[in-house]
């Protein structure tokens, strides 16, 4: 089936108000055509979301939180709810990056609470998943995959499924400068909508399915040909508007 391609910008720790701002600028001024072909987002820092969504307002691209916390309020100092994403203009949340993971101990239990935290209120999951370059060599690659997307998408509804994006992005591959291959991104690709099916049958080809790890201009495009792999997820590249826009056209 035809899924628009999904493409979005991952600013991890990078980018104050007035350069979010002057970006976001940048990229609605140049996406031309693409405005109606691709959905296009971008993930700001929590203190550049509400500036970037009214930048981005009227214009084809969407704001995304890079985390959320999963209850609704309350004493959690240093965290920020899904409705605070979605009244500063966010459309999307990304759970479970990798770094998230590994750095501040975002399990899969919690991601599986902020996905349907995100959703609660209104918001679209991205999921993100992938394997260590321990856990490919030890041939555990499909093993984690699997583990990861079932426990982090665990009672969800097909409804409810089907407006949750995936992201494969193997952590060897993130910010190394090391792009899975299109046929490695593939194979896991395919494996994710068998799971995906199992969990929600006939929504699963709706759900798309981003690949996430050194993507730049000059891969982009042959890795989003793959059937099953639906946009890309881009964090260093995401930075300038030439590099990003360039992805975006090349989905
Ligand atoms: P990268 O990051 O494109 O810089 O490898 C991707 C990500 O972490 O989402």
């Amino acid at each position: 089936m035809a899924r628009t391609k999904f493409v979005c910008g991952n600013w991890k720790m990078h980018k104050t108000v007035a350069e979010a701002v002057q970006l976001v600028k940048e990229l609605a001024a140049g996406l031309g055509d693409a405005a109606g072909k691709v959905q296009v987002a971008v993930a700001p820092p929590f203190t550049a979301l509400h500036a970037a969504a009214q930048a981005a307002a009227g214009s084809a691209v969407e704001v995304a939180g890079q985390d959320v916390h999963w209850e609704v309020q309350g004493a959690f100092t240093g965290e920020v709810s899904a409705a605070m994403l979605a009244e500063a203009g966010c459309r999307h949340g990304i759970v479970g990056h990798s770094e998230r993971r590994q750095l501040f101990g975002e399990t899969d239990e919690a991601v599986r609470r902020k996905a349907g935290a995100l959703l609660a209120a209104g918001l679209a999951p991205i999921v993100c998943v992938g394997e260590t370059l321990a856990e490919r060599e030890a041939g555990r690659t499909l093993e984690v995959v699997d583990r990861q997307v079932r426990q982090g998408l665990a009672g969800l509804d097909a409804g409810a499924l089907g407006r949750v994006t995936v992201a494969y992005e193997p952590v060897w591959a993130i910010g190394t400068g090391k792009t899975a291959t299109a046929a490695q991104a593939q194979e896991v690709h395919a494996a994710i909508r068998k799971i995906l099916r199992d969990l929600g049958g006939s929504v699963s080809d709706a759900i798309r399915i981003q690949y996430g790890g050194s993507v730049k201009p000059e891969n982009a495009q042959e890795l989003m040909s793959q059937p099953d792999v639906d946009g890309a997820l881009v964090g260093g590249a995401s930075l300038k508007a030439k590099d990003f826009l360039a992805i975006v056209k090349g989905a």
